[in-house]
Formats: C-alpha cells, sequence, structure tokens
C-alpha cells in the first residue's frame, strides 16, 4: 500500500454505494440545471488545477507537462464544454415516426438515467480514462463512484481530493486502492459499470457484473497495428509513428504497437525513423525532457524481459536502467512475426517493424489475431484504404496519423471483440448511463380500434 494514497476503508465503500443509492432514488441529479452545474464543476476542476495535475503526472509517470495539457486536462475540459453545449439535445424525447400499428399511441423514447454507476480507471491516463465516463455518468443523470489506479498514487489521491472539493458529495465518490478494493467494489451491485484496463481485469469485471446483471462498458487494449505501403508520405509517417509509440513513455492504449511494412518502401521506412529519432532525441532519450519513465518497475521488468528474448535487429534505443525505471525509445527492424515483440500488447516504447510483401499480407496477418483497438494505415491510396476497412476488425481506423482519434467529441471511442465493447466519448458517453425507455399512450380514441383484440375471436370481430 502506498503512503501518499490513503486507501477507502471496505465499510466506506459500503457506505458510499449506499449513499448514492439513496440520491439516486431522489431524483436530484436528474434535473438539466443540476447535470450543466456539475459538468461545468468538473471542467473547472481541471481548469483550475491543471498545475497540481502537472505535477502530479511528473511524480508518477515522469511525464512532460505537454503531455499532460495536451492529451489530458485540455481535451477533458474540451469534453465537457462539448457535453453541456450539447446536453439539451442528448435529452430530448425522441419520437418515433408514424406506423400503421402503434401510432395512435404516439410511441416514443425518454432518456432516462440507468442508475448508480462504477467508473474503474487505469494507471496510463488516469485523468483522460476516468473524466470521460464520468462526463457520460454526469450528463445522464447518474451518481457515480470512480475507483482509480493505485499505482499512480499521487494523481489518485488528488483526483479525490479535488472530486470532494468541486462535485456534488450526495453523487459523485471517489474511492482508492488495489484489488481488494475493487473486488468490495464488485461485489455491489451497479446499475452501469465502466471498466478501462487490461483484458485480464476485463474478464474479472465482467464475472462479477454477471451476478447483479450489470452492464458493462469494457476499453482494453490489445495489439494496434500500422500498416504502411509506398504511397505514404514515409518521413511524415515516420514522425508520427514515433511520436506516438513514444507518448507517455509507449503506456498508451492506442499506441501504434508495430509497424507491417510492404518491402518496396521497408528501406525508406527504416532510414526515416533513423533521422526522425536522431531529431527528436539529439541528445539521447535519457537526456530528453520530451520523454516520460514507466510506470513502475514489474512493468519494467516485463519490457526489458522482452528485449532480452527478441531476436530482431535493434535499430535505435535499447539503454535501460531499472533505478529510474527509463527504457529508451527502441525500434527493432528485421522482426520476425513468431519474435517475443509480437506475443502481446507491449505497452511500453518499444517499436518493431516487421517488413511483408504486400499489404495484402499484413491484412492477411492482423486477421489472424485479436480484433485490436485501432489499425493504422499510411497510404494515400483509396483502394487500399477500403480494402483494409472491409477485410479487417478493430475498435477504430485511422488513416495517415495516430492517437488522434482519441480525442474526438462527436465520434464514438471504443474497442470491438477482445479490445471491449461499448464506447464513450460525447453522445457515446452520455448514452452508456441513459436507458432509452420506450413510453406510449394510448389516447381513448385508440380503443375504437383496439377492441379488436378483445376475445370472443369470433369472425364478426375481424376482417379476414
Ligand atoms: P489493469 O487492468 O491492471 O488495471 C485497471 C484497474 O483494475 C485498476 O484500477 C486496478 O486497480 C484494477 N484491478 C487490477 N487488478 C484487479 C483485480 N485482480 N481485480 C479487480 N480489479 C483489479 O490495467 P492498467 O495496467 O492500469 O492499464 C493498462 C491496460 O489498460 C492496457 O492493456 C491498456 O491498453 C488498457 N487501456 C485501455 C484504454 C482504452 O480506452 N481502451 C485506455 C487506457 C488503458
Amino acid at each position: 500500500m502506498s503512503t501518499i494514497l490513503e486507501y477507502t476503508p471496505l465499510a466506506t465503500i459500503e457506505q458510499y454505494h449506499a449513499d448514492l443509492q439513496r440520491t439516486f432514488k431522489s431524483n436530484k441529479c436528474r434535473p438539466e440545471s443540476y447535470r450543466r452545474t456539475q459538468l461545468l464543476q468538473l471542467a473547472y476542476m481541471i481548469q483550475e488545477n491543471e498545475a497540481r495535475m502537472i505535477d502530479a503526472f511528473y511524480k508518477d509517470l515522469g511525464r512532460p507537462k505537454e503531455e499532460v495539457t495536451f492529451i489530458e486536462t485540455h481535451i477533458m475540459i474540451g469534453a465537457c464544454v462539448y457535453a453541456i453545449k450539447n446536453l439539451r439535445k442528448w435529452m430530448k424525447t425522441e419520437y418515433a415516426p408514424m406506423d400503421m400499428v402503434t401510432g395512435i399511441l404516439t410511441p416514443r423514447i425518454t432518456k432516462d438515467p440507468k442508475g448508480v454507476g462504477l467508473i474503474i480507471g487505469p494507471f496510463n491516463y488516469p485523468i483522460y480514462c476516468t473524466v470521460s465516463p464520468l462526463m457520460g455518468a454526469i450528463a445522464a443523470g447518474c451518481p457515480c463512484v470512480i475507483k482509480m489506479s493505485e499505482i499512480v498514487p499521487n494523481i489518485s489521491a488528488l483526483f479525490e481530493e479535488l472530486v470532494a472539493k468541486y462535485l456534488d458529495n450526495d453523487a459523485y465518490r471517489v474511492v482508492n486502492g488495489g484489488v481488494q478494493e475493487t473486488t468490495k467494489l464488485l461485489e455491489l451491485k451497479w446499475d452501469q459499470i465502466f471498466f478501462t484496463g487490461s483484458g485480464r481485469v476485463g474478464k474479472i469485471v465482467a464475472t462479477a457484473a454477471a451476478q447483479h446483471l450489470t452492464p458493462v462498458s469494457l476499453e482494453l487494449g490489445g495489439k494496434s497495428p500500422v500498416i504502411v505501403d509506398s504511397t505514404a508520405n514515409i518521413d511524415v509517417a515516420a514522425r508520427k509513428i514515433l511520436w506516438g509509440k513514444t507518448v507517455n513513455g509507449g503506456q498508451t492504449c492506442v499506441a501504434p504497437d508495430y509497424v507491417l511494412v510492404s518491402e518496396d518502401c521497408a528501406d525508406r521506412l527504416v532510414e526515416a525513423f533513423k533521422k526522425t529519432y536522431a531529431k527528436f532525441y539529439p541528445e539521447g532519450a535519457g537526456k530528453s525532457a520530451s520523454f516520460g519513465r514507466i510506470v513502475d518497475h514489474r512493468s519494467f521488468d516485463r519490457l526489458k524481459d522482452i528485449m532480452d528474448r527478441s531476436k530482431a535487429e535493434l535499430l535505435c534505443g535499447g539503454e535501460s536502467d531499472r533505478d529510474t525505471k527509463f527504457i529508451a525509445p527502441s525500434i527493432y527492424v528485421n522482426v520476425s512475426k513468431e519474435d517475443a515483440l509480437m506475443e502481446s500488447e507491449l505497452f511500453g516504447p518499444i517499436l518493431p517493424i516487421v517488413t511483408v510483401k504486400n499489404v495484402q499480407e499484413a491484412v492477411e496477418y492482423v486477421r489472424q489475431g485479436p480484433s485490436p483497438l485501432v489499425i493504422y494505415v499510411f497510404t494515400t491510396d483509396g483502394k487500399t484504404k477500403e480494402y483494409i476497412r472491409t477485410w479487417t476488425r478493430s475498435g477504430g481506423l485511422m488513416v495517415n496519423d495516430v492517437i488522434i482519434q482519441a480525442a474526438s467529441d462527436p465520434v464514438p471511442f471504443g474497442g470491438t471483440g477482445d479490445s471491449g465493447y461499448g464506447a464513450h466519448h460525447g453522445r457515446a458517453a452520455f448514452d452508456t448511463f441513459t436507458h432509452h425507455r420506450t413510453m406510449m399512450e394510448a389516447p381513448r380514441i385508440a380503443e375504437l380500434f383496439m377492441a379488436l383484440r378483445y376475445p370472443p375471436y369470433t369472425a364478426k370481430n375481424y376482417v379476414r
């Protein structure tokens, strides 16, 4: 247990659950004005405490300031503002198009809060991965508990303090702790669970939720490939891929995990990576203020073991230091598909480059594995884009860039198959915590037609 982070007592977790149930039943979170106020408070909470967040991120992940503001704080303030702007539209009752059978009953869909939510966050983007679903829960009118990751203690302690200060404590509480605390949370009955993390823990969460028939969203990871063909702008591709691989020390769910490059441009890409690497880290990554650290020794050892077992050729990087949890961005070439680097999600600053004959071979390889969170494609050929879209499966598809798709409010963000199910961002987050409740109403005149349904079912009642 961390000394910075106070774990929430198990009895308190039960109390939070009971309190939030009571709040939900009181309808306190339902009015639009309440939701607006809380969303605004959430945005202010981040804006007014950005400097403290930057400090906490540095302590936990050695993360450069720019990577905190760019990928966590600014995006999440924007997400809250986007929700405030669209809230009325999202909450609006939808009337069904007229149909002959039930049209007279004016069928409609009301947007009802599902109940009390539970959000479980990972260590790598602890603000983005909890605030985005929390925005959805608030917008939907749901109280909720947010369970932060224990392996980023400075950030999680700060988040607990700030939520208590900025949000309505009748409805929003933070739980801190590890496996024991999460297990306690999972024993309780929630109305929606939103989990972000590994597939291994995702299965534990989904199994526990099933005991209560609780709906779950699972935002998981996986090996997201990059396919590069010779029509791409190779220099720009190398720049984007290397940035995507090294931001947050490579600990990004949508990081490009490995590259599949067609052989007719493989040499050019390798050269471009070498040049880009020298530009990014002129004095070496160890001295760079623009490169973070591995979160803990367990993750460091896992990555080091993979590097040690790899039989591929090291192009750049390779240095490491266990004391400071530093692993240099490391690019490997001549990587075989059976290499240790290709076994599972790397989740660190290691980039394997696999040369394939052509895009067809790349697609064939991707199709054999679990469906990734995203597939990246660098090409200018329209047919290639469409071919890859049609013959593969993934949470998202990004052409000629990386990671930036995870910053868009208007489109859903989520996985499919092994990379999870459910989604967040904007309306998708609102919908996750909303029950789309069908409502109809029979006017008195409807009985004229509906009387036909009553027995006895004799010919006189029915026109055949
Ligand atoms: P993790 O699965 O180890 O932990 C996630 C949460 O589960 C933490 O809050 C942790 O305390 C809790 N937990 C851990 N073990 C548990 C257990 N046995 N029982 C109950 N709860 C438990 O994930 P992580 O290491 O924090 O995050 C890395 C993973 O998350 C990567 O696979 C990454 O791809 C994925 N991820 C996905 C997304 C996405 O949006 N899809 C975003 C960020 C991270």
